[in-house]
């Protein structure tokens, strides 16, 4: 793994903002030299576009500064493939059906379709593959005996439409978002959906609709039908992370009621508080003034980038530029400039990386130091991101430094930044591999491999092409490589 190097030996102590707390607090492990984080992942039922995104980047970049550390990490998001009603509330459709009737395909086509490209894109965004990733359907025993261990506290009622949490059996149910229950109750936080006793009761369990059957759906105690959008959540994190762990991730969209709905369940099922340490929510990326949203119609997604030229990483250096408790305006251009930014700084990488023979240990200390301390002791400061970011810009442009200095600070700042230095080439100076008759061959024969089902000869060849610094990537719509420092380009169609 890219994380192998050893961890500076006075890395600071890391501080985080914690949502519950509403502090920045000193982060303790549960137990000590492991951390555990659970992000909320995609609903897979159409494209993730680039706010998904953002809120996918904070995981990773806690994650590898947690790594850095010194830390073990286990890192847990989910695929939401059912439950995800078109309303946060109990009402509306559930979103992967919607779309498959819409479409006229098999909910496993959609769902299939949608986790591609949602894996497709991470990984084009430099962040690190998911130790577990559950996907809801795979998990619906795990979350009835969840929703019969609250039954058989008196925490549920049921109606004609489903299994509903009581929240005034969880006199705390307000606290962690700040709500004021009374006032939804005269105002009506959601839509009101009949026989619920408050509006803020939710879902665990709803039924098939009588006389019809769903695309998916199971038998229950209380009746055919699916889990709540809620309850996935927490019976995943727990059956991979324990009955309490460290951290727990997504966007803000979701402290009020998604996470408030998490904690409520969990708390009051497995008898724990609290369930998570620290609770870290990524602001929204905005475009044109407003969150950027599927149901606003106005997404940009990772490929949109690509057919502007741009390399998908230029969008991870843009998110390192805002820290993430910020909202951050999208633009074409800023992330233009940002990619020309990325540019220079893997140009003079490389440049530093080759004059020393990729040697990581030479400088001089008393130069080097006080720069890895300054780029640490940001990050570790709630990742405060465009601080160490532009400890890294000015590293790499210095004059005063050397290249063995250059470089033994940029390889370890890459650890965090993401951005593939050690395998790059200098973007001022690509050439086109596919031009290249040798990998054009080891392409080609990867493609028959896969055609055949060979998968072992076709992995043997992805890390063939990795170790002369290819990554390839398989889509849905055919194979894609990129060197780490170009933009990906579509070479074959299945
Ligand atoms: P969804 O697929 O709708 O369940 O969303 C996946 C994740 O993306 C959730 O954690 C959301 O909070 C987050 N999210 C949605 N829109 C944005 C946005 N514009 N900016 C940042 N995060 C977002
Ligand atoms: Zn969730």
């Amino acid at each position: 793994m890219i994380i192998g190097q050893t961890a500076p030996v006075n890395f600071p102590p890391i501080r985080m903002y914690d949502t519950r707390r509403r502090a920045v607090v000193p982060f303790e492990p549960l137990e000590p030299g492991e951390v555990g984080i659970y992000t909320c992942g995609p609903t897979v039922y159409g494209p993730q576009h680039l706010g998904n995104m953002r809120s996918q980047l904070t995981p990773d970049l806690l994650r590898r500064v947690l790594l850095a550390s010194g830390l073990r990490v286990r890192f847990v998001t989910n695929i939401t493939d059912v439950g995800h009603l078109t309303s946060d509330a109990d009402d509306g459709d559930d979103k992967v059906e919607a779309a498959a009737a819409r479409e006229g395909r098999t909910v496993a086509e959609i769902t299939g379709h949608w986790t591609e490209q949602w894996q497709t894109d991470r990984r084009r965004l430099g962040c690190l593959e998911p130790d577990v990733l559950p996907a809801a359907t795979d998990h619906i025993p795990e979350q009835i005996a969840m929703v019969e261990e609250l039954e058989a506290q008196g925490r549920t009622y049921v109606t004609a439409d489903g299994v509903y949490f009581d929240v005034s059996s969880f006199p705390s149910y307000a606290d962690f978002a700040g709500l004021d229950l009374d006032e939804l109750e005269a105002t009506g936080r959601v839509e009101n959906v009949a026989d619920k006793r408050h509006p803020a009761d939710f879902a665990l369990w709803k039924f098939s609709p009588a006389g019809s059957s769903r695309l998916q759906e199971w038998d229950s105690p209380w009746g055919r039908g699916f889990p709540g959008w809620h309850i996935e959540c927490s019976a995943m994190a727990t059956k991979y992370l324990g009955n309490r762990f460290d951290i727990h991730t997504g966007g803000v969209d979701h402290i009020r009621v998604h996470h408030t709905n998490e904690i409520a369940q969990s708390e009051c099922g497995l008898g724990v508080h609290p369930w998570v340490s620290v609770w870290v929510h990524t602001e929204f990326l905005d475009l044109a003034g407003e969150k950027m949203s599927k149901s606003k119609g106005h997404v940009l997604l990772v490929d949109t980038l690509v057919e502007e030229g741009l390399n998908p990483l230029a969008f991870r250096y843009f998110f390192l530029q805002a820290h993430y408790r910020q909202q951050q305006a999208f633009t074409l251009e800023a992330v233009r400039a940002a990619d020309t930014a990325l540019r220079r700084l893997m140009h003079h990488a490389v440049v530093a990386r080759d004059e020393v023979g990729g040697a990581v240990d030479g400088g001089d200390p008393a130069l080097t130091e006080p720069l890895r301390e300054q780029f640490w002791s940001a990050l570790a400061d709630d990742l405060d991101a465009p601080r160490a970011l532009a400890v890294a810009s000015t590293v790499a442009r210095s004059a005063e430094l050397t290249a063995a200095d250059r470089w033994s600070l940029l390889a370890d700042f890459d650890r965090v930044l993401g951005f593939g230095l050690a395998g790059a080439t200098d973007p001022e100076r690509d050439g086109d591999e596919s031009a290249d008759p040798a990998i054009a061959a080891l392409l080609a024969q990867r493609e028959q491999a896969r055609a055949d089902r060979d998968f072992a000869t076709a992995d043997r060849i992805r890390s063939e092409l990795a170790a002369q610094g290819l990554e390839v990537v398989d889509a849905a719509d055919g194979t894609a490589w990129a060197r780490r420092s170009n933009v990906p380009s579509v070479v074959t169609d299945r």
